[in-house]
């Protein structure tokens, strides 16, 4: 099955202690899209400026990305810059130049209407919902979000919520939206707030799902260097999501395993800049990884 994922499609420009990279592929959809096509059919919601790269959209071609929902338009492409300290916990955003992105407004293709799978990776709250309410009969819908829409745009997140089969935010983020600093009464409280189903980040700590079946503790894969973290979340999701949107049967039977892929893709992520290294995955070795992982937690 394929599943639609809306974002931002962006051009990235990182520093680190060790190096610069100016302009690379970037943005929550290009991050969720190319971790979701490793396991399912890929349909990319975004918009891009005359500026960007042709090979960034041969890139996306070859993980087969369905690029008929991409728009390029006249303009500059959505522009973000971070810089990360030695701690690699800590980012700072340097710029974010929205670009073509602030008049973005998509009519979704015909044949995206019918998606079953939706993934509204970070972007503002109001486009996903605006995208999210054109797909007719969606049979589950995941968000991510950010600091900056608690801050600036809460009430139309909160509307968002009550349309989510499933919410992703990192533990700051929850503690930001709950006021609770323990993440089990955190998610008790996001519950309440609509979706059936939350996922707590903890970067190199894993996350914690909570749902219909109670809690699961997904490790992080055992990573010694992390090169750059950028979009470590959103290729979570799109591993969880692509995952899910493949496997046979009931949600609940493949949740746990989605996440541990999802978990896995992420790592992967993190050992290069931007997606150069995500890009050079296959699906072997991502098999490979989650095995590892289950011989790591089991007791
Ligand atoms: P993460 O590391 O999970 O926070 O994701 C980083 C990605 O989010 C980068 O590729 C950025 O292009 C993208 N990004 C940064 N700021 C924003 C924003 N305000 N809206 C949408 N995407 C953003």
């Amino acid at each position: 099955m394929s599943i639609l994922i809306v974002g931002s499609t962006a051009l990235d420009s990182i520093k680190t202690p060790q190096a610069e990279n100016p302009r690379l592929l970037g943005g929550s959809a290009s991050h969720a899209a190319v971790a979701a096509s490793f396991f399912s059919p890929v349909q990319l919601v975004g918009v891009v400026g005359d500026d960007f790269p042709r090979r960034y959209l041969a890139l996306y071609r070859r993980h087969l990305i369905d690029l008929e929902g991409l728009q390029v338009v006249p303009g500059k492409t959505f522009h973000w810059s971070g810089e990360y300290e030695a701690n690699m916990n800590h980012r700072r955003t340097l710029l974010t130049e929205l670009g073509v992105f602030e008049t973005f407004s998509p009519t979704l293709p015909a044949r995206h209407r019918d998606s079953q799978f939706v993934l509204l990776a970070n972007i503002a709250p109001s486009l996903q919902h605006h995208v999210l309410g054109q797909v007719r009969r969606p049979k589950f819908v995941a968000a991510d979000t950010m600091d900056l829409w608690l801050n600036i745009a809460l009430p139309d997140l909160l509307k968002l919520l009550k349309r989510l089969d499933l919410f992703v935010l990192n533990d700051s983020e929850a503690h930001q939206l709950t006021k609770e600093d323990n993440a089990f009464t955190a998610l008790k409280k996001i519950h309440k707030l609509g979706p059936k189903y939350v996922i707590i980040k903890k970067g190199s700590h894993g996350s914690i799902l909570s749902g219909p079946q109670g809690f699961f503790l997904c490790p992080a894969y055992p990573l010694h260097k992390v090169v750059d973290p950028t979009g470590a979340g959103d290729s979570f999701l799109g591993g969880v999501m692509g995952f899910l949107a493949a496997a046979k049967g009931p949600i609940d039977a493949n949740f746990r395993r989605a996440i541990v892929y999802g978990s896995v893709v992420a790592s992967f992520c993190c050992e290069g800049f931007g997606l150069t290294r995500t890009t050079r995955t296959t699906r072997a070795q991502i098999d490979q990884r989650v095995k590892e992982l289950e011989e790591l937690s089991r007791f």
